[in-house]
């Protein structure tokens, strides 16, 4: 890819992200390095683990067409620059991390158009990794679904735990992230 497609696929991240950010740029080089090493003939045969919840996951969404409801991009929210491409077809899969050593993301010394073209050894590393995801976590229709014993509703794929009532879902049987107020 030249430096025009390069900026263009850039520039489609960033309308897609609203605003313009290193995160982007980061974003771009590691789903550039991971799609090609994976090299999956289409997004639907792909799966990307993304271990940040910023910037970088909404590029890496962008510039892989893989995308959360589709069950073809995955949040493993480690807080690392870094993500992990798996071609579903040939079940090998890529991990690409953010290699700028004791440098922070937004050192001023960094020049954003030279990390845009920047060769992939000085900015990234990768290396192959085995990932085993269950079948209830891949793409295609829910293999499960249960009612809640407790609050009644629907859970997909096996996200219920195991309770003497029946099927209960995490919010009931954990406690959820949010607590119901009574007005
Ligand atoms: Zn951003
Ligand atoms: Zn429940």
């Amino acid at each position: 890819m030249d430096e025009p497609e390069l900026k263009s696929l850039l520039q489609r991240c960033v309308d897609y992200h609203g605003h313009s950010c290193r995160g982007q740029i980061f974003g771009v080089r590691i789903a550039r390095k991971g799609t090609e090493l994976a090299a999956a003939e289409s997004a639907r045969d792909m799966i990307v683990v993304v271990e940040n919840d910023r910037c970088i996951a909404d590029a890496i969404q962008i510039v892989t067409g893989t995308r959360i409801g589709r069950r073809t991009m995955k949040l493993v929210p480690y807080g690392r620059m870094a993500a992990t491409f798996l071609n579903l077809k040939t079940a090998r899969a890529w991990r690409v991390n953010l290699n700028l050593g004791d440098r922070p993301c937004d050192d001023p010394d960094l020049n954003d158009a030279a990390l845009l073209m920047m060769p992939d050894e000085d900015l990234l590393r990768w290396r192959e990794v085995r990932v085993d995801f269950p079948p209830h976590e891949l793409p295609g229709k829910p293999q499960r679904v249960v009612r809640c014993t407790r609050c009644g509703e629907k859970v997909f794929d096996f996200r219920d735990l195991p309770d003497p009532a029946g099927p209960t879902c995490v919010a009931c049987a954990q406690g959820g992230y949010y607590a119901e107020i009574d007005r």
